[in-house]
């Protein structure tokens, strides 16, 4: 028998380096008019370094203190940014105690117990405690990292902001090139939607030439921005790669995940997985759909 056309479309999307779940998968992903992209790990590479570590005057804390509590509580994640400062802190030859009564909020941070303190390392936004006397000092540094357009997150010992660590990733070589592809097969640009800092996300989205920012969400917030775009009478198809993007990724018409450096939730919970890490596959799984559907008859 000749190869039906979807089937043939999933056996070349292969070929792209994307897998696609199954022939209904690749019969949706052309319906698409709408991408909504997130960005740490999708238009970014998804390695981050670790670009500051400013511990806060009057805290006690040194920056070698600050890196071997955050990267302690931060060892049993699989985030970027876990990843990241764990890394950092090998770099130095620091020693991590271990950590126990770990928890990871997705789009918020980590929590741990470490040598007896509470730790707690993520976004400033979330975790700065109103009023606070350090919050001044504390969010002054936030702002001059985010400015630059980096990553802040704070470190809390006991509940009081000990110091704040600045983290920069690179643009995927492939992103812009990516944008511009879905916008002249869609004819819509499409949207980041970001668990980071506004100005950290409105420096990357001007790079690529995205327009619609939402930034700060957290994973329902996601999926209410997919849903927003749905009830306008949108098909939206949302990229990502994190635990916090699952809930998008499920919600949307059609999900697509990062293989490379995803987390399992996100490759489980998506229609299809980008296997080879290039981004270019989002509108080359698009356009092959579009052919494959004018075939089936
Ligand atoms: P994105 O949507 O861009 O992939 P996330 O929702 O994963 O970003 O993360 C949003 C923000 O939450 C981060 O910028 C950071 O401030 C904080 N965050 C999430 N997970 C962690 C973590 N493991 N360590 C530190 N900060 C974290
Ligand atoms: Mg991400």
């Amino acid at each position: 028998a000749t190869m039906p056309p979807l089937l043939s479309a999933i056996a070349n999307a292969g070929r792209h380096g994307v897998l696609v779940k199954s022939a209904v998968v690749m019969e949706r992903l052309g319906q698409v008019d709408t991408v909504a992209l997130d960005k740490t790990g999708t238009l970014t590479a998804g390695t981050p370094q670790l670009t500051a570590i400013r511990p806060l005057s009057g805290s006690g804390a040194t920056e070698e203190t600050l890196l071997t509590r955050a990267a302690a509580a931060e060892h049993g994640g699989e985030h970027p940014l876990a990843r990241a400062i764990v890394a950092a802190a090998r770099a130095r030859g620091l020693v991590l105690p271990a950590a126990g009564e770990f928890t990871a909020s997705p789009g918020t941070g980590v929590r741990a117990t470490v040598d007896g303190t509470r730790v707690a390392v993520g976004a400033p936004a979330r975790l700065l405690p109103a009023g606070d006397p350090t919050a001044a000092e504390a969010g002054a540094l936030v702002t001059e990292l985010e400015e630059a357009g980096h990553t802040a997150v704070l470190v809390l010992c006991d509940g009081v902001p000990a110091g704040v660590l600045g983290l920069a990733d690179q643009l995927r070589p492939d992103a812009a090139a990516t944008v511009t592809g879905l916008r002249s097969l869609t004819g819509r640009t499409p949207t980041l939607v970001t668990g980071d800092n506004p100005r950290a996300a409105a420096r990357l989205a001007a790079a690529v030439g995205i327009t619609d920012v939402r930034a700060g969400l957290l994973p329902q917030d996601k999926v209410g921005a997919v849903r927003e775009q749905e009830a306008a009478g949108h098909r939206v198809l949302v990229v990502g790669d994190g635990v916090n993007d699952a809930p998008a990724l499920a919600a949307a018409h059609t999900g697509i995940a990062m293989g490379r450096a995803g987390s399992d939730l996100a490759l489980e919970t998506a229609d299809a997985v980008i296997v080879r890490d290039e981004l270019t596959a989002v509108p080359a799984v698009i356009a092959l759909s579009r052919t494959a559907r004018r075939l089936v008859v």
